[in-house]
């Protein structure tokens, strides 16, 4: 999954700049801003007056008056005009771009901490890279006291998080120092907690909060380890999500549902329930077409409304096991109505679009819609629904 950084280009510096790239939230009224402005950046919608000294930068909705010795004053292009206080952005003044790192009013706030993994999915939409990447981690350590202490969830994603071993627990250890009301839901595919001292360390940092969401694409090791592309990923995913649960911590199992994993949902359903019944949550998810699952998208595609039957049975499995189950990235009109009360709201806010017939349909509420990239194939079973 990708974070949810979104760069924009396109600043216009009014000012002399800093030459590295910088953090800072955004403040709209002064009132609002504390004494101590090195961090918070002035938003202006409409410059008339001076702008007011002493914050670590400044963005005008248009041009306007810069006083000599003010620095970092930038006129945001349109795009940008989205920003609103609370949220915390990343400046690069030598490339005039802006990145959000943080949105105050966004339900899906999620922070991508490495790129590197060591699984290769045939459907990753975040494809891994090799590089050294901590910087990550220490931009969000110190992003963390600009977020808000209200924020309902923080989702954390990579490439692989288990990868950063001892500072993913230092991590958890300061997000529940800083934002202890905060859930944390971490992406993982789980292998590195095959590692019973790194599930153990997770354990104690004590998160109020914590949940693992960790995929299980088959009951059969060698089509888990062919969806991941990886030899003996079963094994470890499964003795991770054992050792995670024998310390207690919260695991949820998450399958896509594709060509290559659907047929199977039913056997995996039943291996659930026989072997991993404390799991906490399990989720069948709906194809996202980015990143590798574009270029396999001929290995993967598959109509959802040609496997319902196998997503009913599997679902029937489950929460008569009673487990906590829910379909997620499904458009509620292709599921069978047994169905809908497992259906969620699941795609982020800034990537969830609907299709121009949705305009007319009398559910378009209850309904998670599409992910943006997954217009473009829709399933046959699109019907908006009457009154
Ligand atoms: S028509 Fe659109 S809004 Fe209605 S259920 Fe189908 S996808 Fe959802």
């Amino acid at each position: 999954m990708p974070a949810l950084e979104l760069t924009a280009a396109g600043l216009k510096p009014l000012s002399a700049c800093s030459s590295e790239p910088f953090i800072g939230r955004v403040q709209e009224r002064l009132d609002d801003a504390p004494a101590v402005r090195e961090r918070e950046i002035l938003l202006v919608r409409n410059p008339g007056e001076p702008l007011p000294p002493g914050f670590r930068g400044y963005l005008l909705l248009s041009e306007g008056v810069v006083s000599p010795g003010l620095e970092d004053v930038y006129v945001l292009p349109p795009s940008l005009h989205y920003l609103a206080a609370g949220d915390v952005v990343r400046i690069h003044p030598e490339r005039g771009a802006l990145a959000t790192l943080y949105r105050r009013a966004s339900a899906s706030n999620t922070f991508l901490v490495t790129e590197r993994c060591d699984n290769n999915c045939l459907m990753c939409s975040q494809p891994p890279r090799k590089q050294d990447d901590s910087w990550l981690v220490d931009e969000l350590m110190e992003a963390l006291p600009l977020i808000s202490p209200e924020t309902r969830e923080i989702g954390i994603t990579g490439g692989e998080p288990s990868l950063l071993k001892g500072r993913l627990v230092e991590l958890l250890e300061r997000m529940k120092h800083q934002l202890p009301r905060t859930s944390v839901h971490i992406l993982t595919n789980g292998r590195g907690f095959a590692n019973a001292e790194l599930a153990r360390a997770v354990a104690q940092v004590r998160h109020p909060d914590l949940m693992l969401g960790i995929p299980l694409y088959s009951d059969l090791p060698e089509e888990h380890d062919y969806v991941v592309q990886a030899l003996g990923a079963y094994d470890e995913t499964l003795r991770g999500i054992l050792h995670l649960k024998r310390a207690r911590v919260k695991v949820e199992l998450r399958c896509v549902v594709h060509a290559q994993t659907y047929s199977r949902l039913p056997q995996l359903a039943e291996f659930i329930t026989r072997n991993l019944l404390f799991v906490d949550h399990v989720a069948l998810m709906g194809l996202e077409l980015m990143g590798f699952a574009r270029a396999n998208l001929g290995l993967l595609w598959v109509d959802p409304l040609d496997y319902q039957s196998q997503l009913t049975a599997a679902v029937r499995t489950l929460s008569r096991a009673g487990l906590d189950t829910s379909i997620y990235n499904h458009p509620l009109c292709i599921l069978p109505t047994e169905l809908h009360p497992f259906a969620r709201k699941s795609i982020s806010d800034w990537k969830n679009l609907y299709a121009e017939d949705c305009e007319r349909c009398a559910r378009k509420e209850d309904c998670g819609g599409f992910f943006a990239s997954g217009l473009a194939k829709r399933s046959r079973g699109i019907q908006p629904f009457r009154e």
